[in-house]
């Protein structure tokens, strides 16, 4: 689910109209529902962190991260137990931080205000720290039967294509009107298995650009079927923006061994995780240069010789970032670092730290440059055997 909407839930009215495509949804999921690991024992727990999982993560990418979390933290209380760092470091991956960071408060405000009872209602819900309201209509109706429509990219896009919808789906009017036609049609008791089966639709058949149309079990009423030569030209898209790319410059500073790492500010762009230091390289900068400038203005430390190990590449949603990639043993000075904390530690520790996934690439050209080292050093002292 990479398109996050914020549908604002509505209440079924008292007698849903029979809808021949409901019932044929329906029929459908109930035969064709993926075995998802969120599926299995599903509880509230586990319904709250899958759907806050796949606000920004696809389902195929989000399950080996819901597998590791819920294990590390299989309830409400385990979660509010933990510290904030290893709520980091078990989200480690999956992007989107805040998302950790608000779960793991909400569960402290759980087991705190609840003895660890997630609410009920989605009105309710809603007033946890992370959840709004398709997370909070999700939860209500999945684990708790809420009879209400919680829709997300995937349900907005099966209900345009049924009911001809060509206006932007970013814009409030669209939404409103698909979400009072769902609700009109909101099977009273099945809510769960309505809300499901449209995200099923959504993510198996009726695909943004491509709908396999021809295995869809309500091709027969779907008007964008009926309609159009080429239903997956609905929803109308924007065109997509150019990522902007920018260049940093990163320092691996060893000392004795250990690497120094700074941990970034708690709220923000991958709050809370530890990185080297590093920053942008301005425009005419050579990348060597603003590896140096940066680590003096962030840690105070000027360094010697900086060895260029390579360029790591990344992708965040809204921009790419090529580091250049330094490594030094001579940096000099006593570290100062305002209103961050910093640590020097050795790799295994390093590893065990909730790092961004842009400094994970980083680790292998430092370990094989650290491997070249210790081979150079041992031919260096063979080969002084050998001419003794
Ligand atoms: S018929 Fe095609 S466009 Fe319509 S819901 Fe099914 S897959 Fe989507």
């Amino acid at each position: 689910m990479t398109v996050k909407f914020r549908p604002r839930p509505a209440r079924p009215t008292a007698t849903a109209r029979p809808d021949p495509r409901v019932k044929a949804l329906m029929t459908w999921f109930s035969r064709h529902r993926r075995p998802l690991p969120w599926r299995r024992h599903p509880t509230p727990y586990r319904i709250w962190v899958a759907e806050v999982l796949l606000q920004q993560t696809r389902v195929a990418q989000a399950a080996p991260y819901f597998e590791r979390f819920v294990r590390r933290f299989p309830n409400v209380s385990a979660l509010a137990r933990a510290s904030e760092e290893q709520v980091l470091k078990a989200w480690e991956g999956a992007g989107y931080y805040a998302r950790a960071r608000h779960l793991h408060q909400a569960a402290r405000q759980i087991q705190r205000e609840r003895a660890g009872e997630l609410p009920h209602q989605s009105g309710e819900l809603r007033q946890l720290p992370g959840v709004g309201p398709y997370i909070a209509a999700a939860v209500a109706s999945l684990a708790f039967h809420e009879p209400i429509v919680a829709l997300d990219a995937n349900g907005f896009r099966v209900l345009a294509r049924w009911t001809l919808e060509r206006r932007d789906l970013h814009r409030a009017a669209a939404q409103n009107r698909l979400r009072r036609w769902a609700m009109d049609r909101l099977p009273a008791r099945r809510s769960a298995e309505f809300n499901e089966g449209l995200m099923e639709l959504g993510e198996t058949i009726c695909l943004p650009l491509r709908p396999e149309c021809t295995r869809c079990p309500v091709a027969g009423q779907c008007r964008a079927r009926q309609e159009l030569p080429d239903p997956g030209a609905l929803p109308t898209r924007r065109p997509p923006r150019a990522k902007p790319q920018v260049v940093a410059a990163v320092v691996a500073v060893n000392r004795g061994g250990r690497w120094l790492v700074l941990r970034r500010p708690s709220t923000g762009l991958l709050g809370g995780l530890w990185e080297f230091p590093g920053g942008k390289v301005a425009p005419r900068e050579r990348p060597v240069a603003a590896a140096a400038r940066e680590l003096r203005e962030e840690t105070g430390l000027t360094t010697g010789m900086l060895e260029e190990l390579g360029v790591v590449r990344h992708e965040y949603s809204h921009f790419r970032v090529a580091l250049h990639l330094f490594r030094t043993r001579s940096a000099r000075g006593r570290v100062r670092v305002r209103g961050r904390r910093h640590r020097w530690v050795g790799f295994a520790e390093l590893r065990r730290l909730p790092l961004p996934r842009a400094t994970l690439k980083m680790l292998p050209p430092l370990e094989r440059a650290g491997k070249r080292d210790r081979a150079s050093r041992d031919s260096g002292s063979r080969r002084g055997r050998t001419g003794a």
